[in-house]
């Protein structure tokens, strides 16, 4: 099968989705190209990192800003799984990054139509999208993972397990 090269940057992105659900993270996958060569891939490390903000996208393009020495990506493509959040929309804008790619659709959530079309507001910048490339795969890796998860309740925690482990030196006796 001939996989156009949005096609195969997409898998790479899926192969880094797959890398989170190893973690017990949400399987979320992103590949940042410049001049159409892969410069930074991420996923998804929000439970791992213990950080909201740690999103697929979002370290993507930390990283890619870190590797060229500057917030400007004119010159690159972002390629992820499920349709980004408002954060990782707000991220894509900021950066400049022309073009977006991703596979699934996220009605919860998604800012490129899904939800809402933040692109389509005036803002200084509009990434050009291109959406559904291997979706049912990005699908089915969502699907599969949440499956999993509600067939492995996590215990309740209780209150304990917010204390701290051990008294701090000054209390008391
Ligand atoms: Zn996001």
């Amino acid at each position: 099968m001939d996989l156009t090269r949005d096609e195969q940057m997409m898998q790479l992105a899926l192969a880094e989705a797959k890398k989170a659900a190893s973690l017990g993270e949400t399987p979320i996958g992103a590949v940042l190209t410049w001049d159409g060569e892969v410069l930074t891939t991420a996923h998804n490390l929000r439970e791992t990192g213990k950080m909201a903000t740690a999103h697929a996208e979002l370290l993507a393009i930390e990283e890619a800003c870190r590797k060229l020495g500057g917030w400007r990506l004119h010159r690159a493509v972002l390629y992820v799984t499920l349709e980004p959040c408002p954060m990782c929309a707000g991220a894509i804008i900021n950066a400049r990054i022309p073009r977006v790619v991703y596979a699934a659709a996220d009605k919860k959530a998604g800012c490129c139509g899904g939800l809402i079309d933040l692109f389509a507001a005036p803002f200084n910048h509009i990434p050009q999208v291109t959406a559904g490339v291997l979706k049912e795969e990005a699908q089915q890796l969502l699907t599969d993972f949440f499956t999993q998860l509600r067939q492995k309740p996590r215990p309740r925690r209780k209150l304990q397990d917010f204390m701290p482990k051990q008294k701090p030196e000054n209390y008391g006796v």
